[in-house]
């Protein structure tokens, strides 16, 4: 089973089988092909609205919006890994994380530094703009 830890949010992603761990569905990725396109099915179809911004947002915490992002970003700790959000991207910019392609590896981190738990993490975000 894949799991990772909950006390390592940012942690490498980990194939564990410890009974004691709490154990949770795998992230999936959006990856680079999401830049420049942008389309909104996933935000759609996703059941737990783990992926962000959305269009016509607005957010409490001073994130920036679906005009102000080159890409959309999944929530790490809030995907149920349902898988639902492939099929619909129309540039196939989806993965799970263990099908995530070696060259876009960063984007792992580059989701993560937006959005984790439902927080904006804006420190993290910034250094991935610059
Ligand atoms: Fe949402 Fe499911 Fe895609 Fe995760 S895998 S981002 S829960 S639609």
């Amino acid at each position: 089973m894949l799991s990772r830890t909950s006390h390592a949010p940012f942690a490498p992603f980990e194939r564990g089988e410890t009974p004691n761990e709490r154990t949770v569905a795998v992230a999936y990725i959006i990856a680079e092909p999401c830049i420049g396109t942008k389309d909104t099915a996933c935000v759609d179809v996703c059941p737990v609205d783990c992926i962000h911004p959305a269009k016509g947002r607005t957010y409490d915490d001073g994130r920036p919006t679906f005009d102000e992002t080159p890409q959309l970003y999944i929530d790490p700790t809030e995907c149920i890994d349902c898988g639902a959000c492939v099929p619909v991207c129309p540039v196939t910019a989806i993965f799970p994380l263990e099908d995530l392609p070696e060259k876009w590896r960063a984007y792992t981190e580059i989701n993560a530094s937006y959005v984790v738990g439902g927080k904006f993490q804006p420190d993290r975000f910034q250094i991935r703009r610059n």
